[in-house]
């Protein structure tokens, strides 16, 4: 029988989340959706020198704004919790125990001294097969100083024992079969002198105890698998191998490397899903969500990173995703990163939204700048006005600021020049000829027919009456701005306009 399809997303709560994170969180999601599995978020704090305080709350939180919600994790619970590696510490010492006792694993008592010399005395050092007759170790030492230093309690840790000259092999679902050479993987450190596990075993032990059946996870983590597969094989696990799957890197704009949170801020473009602070600097690093993003063109955005559904297609919700996600279709090449088309796909995603999707995205970014927008049905006439003019949903304070406040400031220069008297009288008389009730078309049609009559262009007037409205040379057209407006705003408008262009 096919194993339930049980997935994790199991970041270190190390900082801010970073759109590989979330394009890992997504690929696990939708996979697990797809088959109607669990997704679970578990937190892999076992690393006390690097865990910062917050991050486990930012990055639950992000997930909630990608809309990604896990079926179990630290916060849910669940039937395999706890969902906190720290909270499951003393379940990995028996593994790390039993390692030894089958002779996979050993102690290894070097100082941390003791190895940064080795480092300095040997470029690229690898504590291996190679190396390990020269260290401070069970395998090295005499079996009395062993149990001697033991019972000691010298500090110690339990190194993996990589065998020698051996293919490690597996069918990576994206990659296909992939091998490593044993000699060049290290001996890598199981469990720490603090009685922690390292990320190597806790990830292998939970991965067991949480019955994950499929992993996906970046590509950087690829160098570890062969440690991770022969701990599931020296553990005796074999046969409960979770399916592995490595997902293609996201790269730099220009191809060249990973991307890094460093390169958004070289590049002015976010890296993170949302702000964050660092607790420790103060630091702000700024998040796709507060710069104007939606998340559903975030989710969408990310999908593209290295998939697609084979067609022209673009565009897909989050269920739709599901529906179209295929493991065949993810790409083993690096995909490189467009903020460019990444506020594209925004831009898609703001247009095609409905006024009541945007309508309390819009609301609180004005209530941001100290406006408070009651007129629900006037908001939404105004979102529909303007929405294909914003890629991101901060330009909507820019793009529709003057519907809720009379311009502060007009663009004079761009009416001075070819101001006239006979332009002033136009608007004067159209002040006394606009009256309530006219649709925009019928707006159109008077104020056409009246500059007709005095002989004047209405293309000559037309950007003099949007500046008289918004204040500058944008927006949709005018007489969708001042039929919006209303009649006695559009009259109070020209008036006060009036005033500055004839002075
Ligand atoms: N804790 C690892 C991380 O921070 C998880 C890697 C994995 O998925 O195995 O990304």
């Amino acid at each position: 029988m096919e194993k339930k399809v049980r997935v994790r997303f199991a970041p270190s709560p190390t900082g801010g989340l970073h759109l590989g994170g979330v394009r890992t969180a997504l690929f696990n999601y939708l996979f697990a959706k797809k088959h109607n599995g669990t997704f679970i978020l578990r937190v892999e704090d076992t690393d006390q020198t690097r865990f910062v305080s917050g991050a486990e709350e930012y990055i639950v939180s992000c997930l909630a704004w990608c809309g990604i919600n896990p079926d179990e994790s630290p916060q849910l619970g669940g039937e395999f919790g706890p969902y906190r590696q720290s909270e499951r510490k003393p379940t990995y010492r028996q593994y790390a125990e039993q390692l030894i006792a089958d002779g996979f694993a050993y102690y290894a008592f070097d100082t941390p001294e003791e190895l940064d010399l080795k480092r300095k005395e040997i470029p690229n050092f690898l504590y291996g097969q190679a190396s390990r007759m020269g260290m401070r170790n069970s395998l090295s030492l005499p079996d009395a100083e062993v149990a001697a230093l033991l019972k000691n309690n010298t500090p110690h840790v339990v190194r993996i024992k990589m065998p020698e000259d051996e293919q490690v092999s597996f069918v990576d679902m994206i990659r296909g079969l992939v091998s490593f050479d044993t000699n060049l993987v290290d001996d890598k450190v199981l469990l720490k002198a603090d009685g922690m596990p390292t990320y190597h075993l806790a990830v292998v032990a939970d991965d067991r105890a949480m019955q994950i059946s499929h992993i996906f996870r970046g590509e950087e983590w690829l160098p570890s698998a062969p440690i991770h597969i022969l701990l599931w094989k020296y553990l005796g696990w074999a046969e409960e191998m979770p399916k592995w799957a490595h997902l293609p890197l996201i790269l730099k704009p220009d191809g060249n490397g990973k991307l890094s949170k460093r390169d958004g801020d070289r590049l002015g473009f976010p890296v993170y899903a949302q702000n964050w602070t660092d607790p420790k600097t103060g630091d702000l690093t700024p998040g796709f969500k507060e710069l104007g993003f939606m998340p559903e063109a975030f989710i969408n955005l990310l999908g593209m990173l290295g998939w697609n559904d084979g067609t022209d297609q673009e565009i897909f919700s989050l269920a739709e995703l599901i529906d179209k996600f295929s493991l065949e279709r993810i790409s083993k090449a690096g995909a490189k990163f467009d903020f460019e088309k990444a506020k594209w796909y925004n831009h898609e995603w703001i247009k095609n939204a409905t006024a009541a999707r945007l309508l309390e995205e819009v609301k609180i970014l004005f209530a941001g700048q100290g406006l408070v927008l009651n007129d629900d049905a006037y908001v939404s006439t105004v979102i529909d006005l303007v929405k294909d003019r914003c890629n991101l949903l901060t330009d909507f304070i820019t793009q529709s600021g003057y519907f809720f406040a009379s311009p502060a400031a007009y663009d004079v220069a761009a009416v001075k020049n070819k101001w006239s008297e006979e332009k002033a009288a136009f608007f004067s008389s159209y002040l006394e000829a606009l009256t309530e009730g006219l649709s925009a078309p019928e707006m159109e049609e008077q104020f056409k027919s009246m500059a007709a009559a005095q002989n004047l262009k209405p293309g000559e007037l037309m950007l003099p009456f949007r500046i008289m409205l918004v204040g500058g040379k944008f927006g949709p057209g005018v007489f969708d701005i001042a039929y919006a407006l209303g009649t006695e705003e559009t009259k109070n408008r020209i008036t006060a306009a009036l005033v500055a262009f004839n002075n």
